[in-house]
């Protein structure tokens, strides 16, 4: 992007803001600004061979063909892209044909996967207009296709024109082709000038963009919190009198936006801003006031840490789990319900209710929740560290990310740090020496560290 910029004189920053064909509005211009090969920096170097691949087959078999999408805008910035996204006039069928690599997935609105080993490249047919883009699982055909009396399809308009695609999507700098056939930029929203300035402005008016697809306002935070831009007033302005609007998402859906949105390295200002523009609150109905009562409490601190936790470990390129994340973000929720204490079966009912009402959110899957009640049940047994049984919990599966919770709680002020200082000495112990650090010289012991000593039984109590 600096590169970009420097090639960019002033004079022509000047002719491109006042350029007819851009759009001051919102709206897509009828034609595009193209931006030919000398005046933007994506080199085919950056675009990953498959990609590559499919778009030169493509345009030798006579179709347009376009890298678009969040590839587009990432080389555009100087970013390597996650992955890339290719769009055509060919339709599914006739991207088939093409490859023998391909498979075609979604039910009304079909898109290619060409696959090469690990790394699948999508291809989309442009879109026509009022087809959403999340509606590839969609089952419902009404409105889009007209059959005759016999059920022929008369009209089917659910493919169109780069024109309408551009209309499809969701913020102008993620609505940039870059067109194989001769290294250009096809613009129609004035992606490329919002990109160089690091705005995040949504096509088209935002209330009415927000509305077909509530999920945009994730996408915003997301992408503002991710990229570093800054959003636009009006794309700003409508979010937090629009959210409640995610009360209606499928909970599915919102499970994979809430983990894009917190493990790409981002969490902690994700945090911030989502709590911020109010929309938090209808991701985490239980979290967000626990968290707003008590911003200073340890809970709340361990859930700010955490998040800073887990972006460290992004950067580092080290994995993170939604087990962990989740545990981190209902922390507080869970602790408003036993602010006291660690009794094992008081936090797994408080975990149990606190899960439950987030599922009717954030459809949190099963191989997820039953780990992260582990961490949770495994938190009172770190406070036992006498005697062979306190060793057990080293061999727990949960032991690590368990381990990795007790600290977050020492370092928030909820753990005693010495706590934490042992079970991480231990770990550097050959078992010999755990052994005996666990048994001290002189007799097992009890787990308050007094001498174990027998019971006398008591005469029961005489009844009456
Ligand atoms: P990332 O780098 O996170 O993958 P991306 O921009 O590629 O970012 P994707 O979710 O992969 O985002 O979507 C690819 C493109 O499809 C986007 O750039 C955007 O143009 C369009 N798009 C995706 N989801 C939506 C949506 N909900 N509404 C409108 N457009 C969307
Ligand atoms: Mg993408």
């Amino acid at each position: 992007m600096r590169y970009y910029t420097a090639r960019l004189n002033p004079l022509k920053r000047l002719v491109l803001l006042n350029d007819t064909n851009l759009s001051t509005s919102g709206d897509p211009a009828s034609s595009p600004r193209v931006f030919t090969r000398a005046e933007h920096p994506i080199s085919r170097a950056n675009i990953s061979p498959n990609a590559l691949k499919v778009l030169y087959r493509l345009k030798e078999a006579g179709y347009q063909s376009f890298l678009v999408g969040g590839a587009v805008r990432d080389l555009l910035l100087g970013q390597s892209p996650k992955d890339f996204d290719v769009a055509t006039n060919a339709h599914p069928d006739q991207v088939k044909q093409l490859f023998r690599n391909c498979r075609l997935i979604g039910r009304r609105f079909h898109l290619a996967h060409v696959r090469f080993g690990q790394e699948i490249i999508e291809v989309a047919t442009f879109r026509a207009a009022h087809t959403p883009m999340d509606e590839d699982n969609s089952v419902d055909e009404g409105g889009h296709r007209v059959l005759d009396e016999r059920g022929r399809i008369i009209r089917d308009n659910l493919y169109g024109t780069i024109e309408e695609d551009v209309w499809r999507r969701d913020f102008t700098a993620n609505a940039l082709y870059y067109n194989i056939s001769d290294f250009s930029i096809w613009d129609y929203v004035g992606g490329v000038e919002d990109a160089r300035a690091r705005v995040l402005r949504l096509i088209g008016d935002p209330e009415t963009r927000y509305r077909e697809d509530p999920v945009r306002v994730l996408r915003a935070i997301r992408f503002a919190t991710k990229l570093g831009f800054t959003m636009h007033p009006d794309t700003r302005e409508p979010i937090p009198k629009l959210a409640w609007m995610l009360d209606a998402v499928p909970p599915a859906r919102l499970f994979d936006e809430v983990n894009k949105l917190f493990l790409a390295g981002r969490a902690a200002p994700t945090f911030d801003l989502a709590v911020e523009l109010n929309v938090l609150e209808h991701l985490f109905p239980e979290v967000v006031p626990a968290y707003l009562e008590a911003p200073d409490s340890p809970a709340a601190k361990l859930l700010k840490l955490g998040l800073k936790g887990t972006d460290n470990r992004v950067r580092e390129d080290k994995p993170v789990t939604p087990t962990f994340l989740f545990a981190v973000l209902l922390w507080p929720a869970i602790r408003r319900r036993v602010p006291e204490g660690l009794d094992t079966q008081q936090l797994l009912a408080a975990c149990e209710q606190v899960i439950s009402r987030q599922q009717t959110r954030v459809a949190i899957p099963r191989r997820f929740t039953l780990p992260l009640r582990e961490i949770i049940a495994l938190q009172p047994r770190f406070e036992r560290r006498e005697g062979r049984r306190a060793l057990r919990v080293l061999d727990h599966p949960r032991f690590r990310a368990a381990y990795d919770f007790l600290l977050l709680r020492a370092a928030a002020g909820e753990a005693d740090p010495e706590l934490a200082r042992w079970w991480t000495e231990i770990q550097t112990l050959s078992p010999e020496e755990r052994v005996r650090k666990v048994e001290p010289v002189g007799g097992v012991r009890e787990p308050s560290g007094r001498r174990r000593r027998r019971r006398r039984r008591r005469p029961p109590a005489a009844s009456g």
